[in-house]
């Protein structure tokens, strides 16, 4: 079977375009959305994922602004800071870039961030919501995910759904949002690294939604070693989490992993190099898109598939908050 792709960027640049109208509305009634990001320390990482949103936010005529607080900020202090975003009415949404310093409480950090400011659905408010299926803002990447397998699937009653990943932004979500429905949910089963038998869940799967992340928590290990050992770099095996024969054939499968890995190996085992000399990179998921496609009827590529979605719901949730703030 030769599957069909399912293209997040196409679903997700008409997703914009609804977001967009409705920010322009919102804006023409005077109350313009406004995302506001808080970062704690410099990263990196979260400097990348900043430029990004501020550039999505732009794009469809949500307000963005970045808080920087020192990486020293106290606990309280960052409560206070959350505290005054959260009494703050020109403020639709806010956003808290992770990871946090180690001297701060992630989770009740998030939960402080007001239920209708929570534009990523990680405080203990929205996730009872989801548990009870009530209104309010989900995690993002976990809807984004659900709403692709919808574009294939409009009959889920009974099916045989299969999640590996059980992480409280991606995998349990997932699970939660499907099992929304009394009578017409599929059969949810969530798959984690202690699962022992992983292929015999996955073979049964009717739908696969794949999120671990497995070649890139191997790649990050490797570097670590090497660096702590002063030895070479080895690189590890570093094969897909899901190859094509643990797929069942007309399979829908959602892979939600983004793992940037080394491109290949030279013949002595180490990275490729890119013109720059630096480690060449490539993007993957943790599913052999090639071997999957064969057995799938329907298959989300990496990139290109959940990930502009995630973006995108972010942009969602925000109007939405900004228009239960009227
Ligand atoms: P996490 O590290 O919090 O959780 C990983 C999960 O995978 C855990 O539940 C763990 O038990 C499971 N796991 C690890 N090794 C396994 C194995 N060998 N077999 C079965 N299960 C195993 O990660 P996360 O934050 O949930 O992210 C998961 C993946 O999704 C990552 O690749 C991440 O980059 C990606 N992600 C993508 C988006 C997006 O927008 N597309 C957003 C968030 C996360």
């Amino acid at each position: 079977m030769a599957a069909t792709i399912i293209d997040g960027e196409a679903v997700a640049a008409q997703l914009k375009e609804q977001v967009s109208r409705e920010a322009a509305e919102l804006t023409e009634a005077g109350k313009t959305p406004r995302l506001t990001a808080v970062q704690v320390g410099e990263n990196p990482a979260s400097k990348i994922y900043t430029n990004m949103q501020a550039k999505q936010c732009e794009s469809v005529g949500i307000e963005y602004d970045l808080k920087n607080l020192p990486d020293d900020i106290t606990q309280d202090q960052l409560l206070a800071e959350i505290g005054a975003l959260n009494n703050d009415p020109a403020v639709s949404g806010v956003i808290l870039q992770m990871p946090l310093p180690e001297q701060l409480d992630a989770r009740s950090i998030q939960t402080a961030i007001a239920p209708g400011k929570d534009v990523e659905g990680m405080g203990t408010t929205n996730m009872g919501q989801l548990f009870y299926g009530g209104e309010g803002c989900a995690p993002c990447t976990a809807v984004a995910a659900v709403e692709l397998l919808k574009l294939t699937c409009d009959d889920l009653a009974g099916k045989e759904v299969v999640i590996v990943g059980h992480s409280e932004i991606v995998g349990k979500p997932i699970a939660m949002l499907l099992l929304q429905s009394l009578r017409e949910s599929p059969t949810v089963t969530v798959c984690h690294i202690a699962t022992r038998d992983l292929a015999f869940h996955t073979k049964r799967a009717d739908v696969l939604f794949v999120a671990a992340g497995v070649s890139q928590a191997k790649w990050r290990g490797a570097r670590a070693r090497a660096k702590a050992s002063g030895e070479d770099l080895v690189v590890p095996d570093l094969s897909p989490l899901i190859s094509g024969d643990m797929v069942k054939e007309g399979a829908i499968v959602i892979d939600v992993a983004i793992n940037r890995i080394p491109k290949g190996v030279d013949e002595d085992g180490q990275p490729l190099k890119n013109d720059k000399g630096r480690i060449a990179i490539k993007t993957v998921g943790d599913v052999d898109f090639e071997g999957a496609s064969e057995a799938a009827s329907a298959i989300t590529p990496v990139p290109g598939g959940v990930g502009p979605m995630t973006v995108v719901m972010l942009l969602k949730n925000t109007v939405t908050c900004a228009k239960a703030l009227q």
